[in-house]
C-alpha cells in the first residue's frame, strides 16, 4: 500500500477509509510516499520501521489514540514532524495544552488541497531538526553525529546524559518541558530518579555552559532553550 517517495514519506495514520484514501490521493499526486495504517498501535510501529517524513495523526483512533501515540513517540524523543486531525474544536485545546510537540492541526471537515499545502510548510520549517542536524544557539553549537558542544568555538565535555538533556532542549527552541517530558525523553522512564534528576544536571549543565547557557527556567513548569 506505498507509492514511490519522490518528496518524502507520509505515515497517514487515519480510521476513516474515506478520508485515508483522500489524503493518499492527494498526497501521492504532490509527490510524496504515502503509507496508510488504521490503527494507533500499528502506526507506532511503522513510525520505528518506515521513519517516515511526517506523520498525519488522526485524534481518535483504534489502538491508541492519536495523543497517545504521539505522547509515546515524543518520550522516545521522537520528533518527527506530527499533524493533528481533530474531530473536534475542543480536541484543539487539548493537543495545544498538552506540548506534545504537534506542528500543526487541521479539523474535520478539512480541505485535502490545504492540507498538503500544511505539509509542505511543516517539512521546511523542520527540516533537519529532527535528525542529525548541527544545532545552534547563540554561542552554543551541539554537533550531533560527533556528540560533540561547542561554547564560542571551544569544546565542552559533557557527559551522555548532559548531552542528551542540551539535545533535547534545543531541537526544539522556545518550548518548555516539563521535568516528567525530560525524564521521559533523555532517561527514557517517568519512574526513574525523579524530577530532582532533572534539576540536578540542569544545574550541572548550565555549570559546564557558563554564561552561554541557552537553558531557561520556568519558574513551576520545566524548562526550555532559549529561541536564538
Ligand atoms: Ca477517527
Amino acid at each position: 500500500m506505498e507509492t514511490a517517495a519522490a518528496k518524502g514519506l507520509i505515515l497517514v495514520i487515519e480510521d476513516e477509509p474515506s478520508i485515508a484514501d483522500l489524503l493518499r490521493l492527494y498526497l501521492s499526486r504532490a509527490g510524496f510516499g504515502v503509507h496508510v495504517e488504521h490503527d494507533g498501535e500499528l502506526g507506532l510501529a511503522q513510525v520505528r520501521a518506515l521513519r517516515p517524513a511526517l506523520i498525519i495523526l488522526d485524534v481518535g483512533l483504534p489502538g491508541a489514540d492519536g495523543i497517545e501515540v504521539c505522547r509515546r513517540l515524543r518520550a522516545q524523543d521522537d520528533w518527527t514532524p506530527v499533524i493533528f486531525v481533530t474531530a473536534r474544536d475542543d480536541e484543539v485545546d487539548r493537543i495545544v495544552g498538552l506540548e506534545l510537540g504537534a506542528d500543526d492541526y487541521v479539523t474535520k471537515p478539512f480541505s485535502p488541497r490545504e492540507l498538503v499545502a500544511r505539509v509542505g510548510t511543516v517539512l521546511r520549517r523542520t527540516n533537519g531538526v529532527a535528525g542529525s542536524a548541527v544545532l545552534e544557539t547563540g554561542a552554543i553549537r551541539l554537533e550531533p553525529a560527533s556528540r560533540r558542544v561547542l561554547v564560542d568555538g571551544r569544546e565542552v565535555v559533557l557527559t551522555a546524559t548532559e548531552f542528551d538533556l542540551l539535545a533535547a532542549l534545543m531541537r526544539r527552541p522556545g518550548m518548555v518541558f516539563t521535568r516528567e517530558q525530560l525524564l521521559g525523553s533523555v532517561w527514557g522512564t517517568a519512574a526513574y530518579g525523579g524530577s530532582r534528576t532533572v534539576d540536578v544536571h540542569v544545574a550541572q549543565l548550565r555549570a559546564k555552559l557558563g554564561d552561554g547557557s541557552p537553558i531557561r527556567t520556568h519558574r513551576g513548569v520545566g524548562y526550555s532553550s532559549a529561541a536564538s
